[in-house]
């Protein structure tokens, strides 16, 4: 669960401006973006910002809470602009977990009656 942040993984390249995302939200906190393989229509990536947790567990405490604020905040924005029956948050660490990108995460996936949920 625990090791050295990269500074090349995926998340943080976007950070930097050095690989193109599709921005959903922004601010000093927080970023969030289209996820490029999305499992629903509005599949949309939340990451905090000036932090090298690679993990939920390894994020400071005190950024936790203004961080999941940000969380929170783009999940509102994802219902109103969709209108889905339902949403996901979802969240792993470490690769036997499911994780493949190691700068922190949290995944918000809309989800309507009837579509068959994925994992
Ligand atoms: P994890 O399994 O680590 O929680 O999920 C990582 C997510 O990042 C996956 O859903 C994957 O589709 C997404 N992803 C991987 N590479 C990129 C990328 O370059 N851009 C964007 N926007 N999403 C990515």
């Amino acid at each position: 669960l625990h090791g050295p942040y990269d500074n090349e993984n995926i998340f943080a390249k976007i950070l930097r401006g050095d690989m193109p995302c599709v921005k959903v939200y922004e601010d000093d906190i927080a970023l969030a973006f289209m996820d490029v393989f999305p499992q629903a229509d509005g599949h949309t990536l939340v990451i905090p910002k000036n932090v090298t947790a690679r993990n939920f567990l390894e994020m400071p405490t005190e950024k936790l809470g203004p961080y999941m604020e940000r969380v929170q905040k783009v999940a509102k924005a994802v219902e109103r602009a969709l209108g889905p029956d339902g949403i996901v948050l979802t969240q792993f660490n470490g690769e036997p977990a499911g994780q493949t990108v190691f700068h922190l995460h949290f995944h918000i996936i809309p989800r309507r009656r009837g579509h068959s949920v994925g994992t």
